[in-house]
């Protein structure tokens, strides 16, 4: 949270006085977004036929080597705009018959973002996504409880030194369980709308790494021992493809890799979403190019 101490609204708890520089996340006060577009690649009861109204914010958290939205992830690229606009393309989004307003990587500008959701909730009848990281706050998750209808979490890893190497948060396990039992008490167990659409509830996401099906593994025994089964749908990519950053892994997953994470999902009895392996591909990402966040 932004305080006279500067900003510990992530775990990061980085302490900048972002009036006057920028943070780890690399976000000062002001939000920037890269692209506002309807996404039609999440899960289908998220983007269902007519897409998900994705708002991509700049800047992360966590900011992992092997991130496929650098230029974004690293603040490198993004479009300032006010909150009164934020407002304006969220009710933009809405007029194009979108099923949800879907905030990517908005960690970093919860406590500026909230007013905004508080102010224009009533107009907006589609549910509110947040597309995260799994790496948030209590005090995050706090300032969004009854303004987030649907958390799209991930649980990267379950391994510290995993997750210290690739993100340089070795309390990431940790962080993220809480984080996701807090995303629960705020938003329950699943929920449809009558088109088969999520309107409430908590998928959990995981990518799996090349070289770390075991930290894949632990994942899922993390995830059946500290929740029921019912209270969240889970959802296993395997997307991953290399940016070419030396210290990220230099290869795809392998098809023994991601079956025996699968299988051990589904003999978990984890229900949700198997992305096809041979739907692995780099054209998940898309191009940011500012569109859609200026009005015009
Ligand atoms: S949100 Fe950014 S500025 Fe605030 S604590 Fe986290 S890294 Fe630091």
């Amino acid at each position: 949270m932004a305080t006279s101490s500067g900003c510990h609204l992530c775990p990061r708890s980085c302490g900048a006085d972002r009036n006057a520089e920028t943070g780890v996340c690399g976000a000062d006060n002001t939000i920037r977004i890269a692209k506002v577009m309807p996404h039609f690649w999440e899960e289908p009861c998220v983007s269902g036929t007519r897409g998900s109204g994705a708002v991509f914010f700049s800047c992360c958290t966590l900011r992992c080597v092997y991130c496929q939205n650098r230029t974004i992830s690293s603040g490198k690229f993004g479009v300032p705009v006010s909150q009164n606009r934020l407002a304006e393309i969220f009710s933009e989004l809405r007029g194009m018959n979108v099923h949800n307003i879907n905030l990517v990587s908005a960690d970093q500008y919860a406590a500026l973002i909230a007013p905004v959701l508080r102010k224009v909730r009533k107009n907006i009848d589609i549910p509110v996504v947040f597309n995260c990281s799994g790496y948030e706050s209590k005090e995050m998750l706090d300032i969004l409880d009854g303004l987030v209808d649907v958390y799209l979490p991930d649980f990267k890893y379950s391994d510290s030194g995993t997750a210290a190497v690739y993100s340089d948060a070795p309390d990431y396990p940790g962080v993220a369980l809480s984080a996701i039992g807090r995303m629960l008490d705020s938003v329950g167990k699943p929920r449809f709308d009558s088109d088969g659409m999520l309107s409430k509830g908590v998928i959990v996401r995981h990518l799996v790494l090349p070289g770390h099906r075991k930290n894949s593994l632990g994942v899922i025994e993390s995830l059946c021992s500290a929740f029921s089964l019912d209270d969240f749908i889970f959802s296993l990519m395997s997307q991953y493809t290399p940016n070419g950053d030396e210290r990220a892994p230099s290869r795809r997953i392998t098809h023994f890799e991601y079956e025996s994470v699968a299988n051990k999902a589904i003999s978990y009895g984890l229900k949700g979403y198997f992305q096809q392996f041979s739907s692995a591909d780099a054209s998940y990402t898309p191009e940011f190019d500012g569109r859609g966040v200026l009005k015009v």
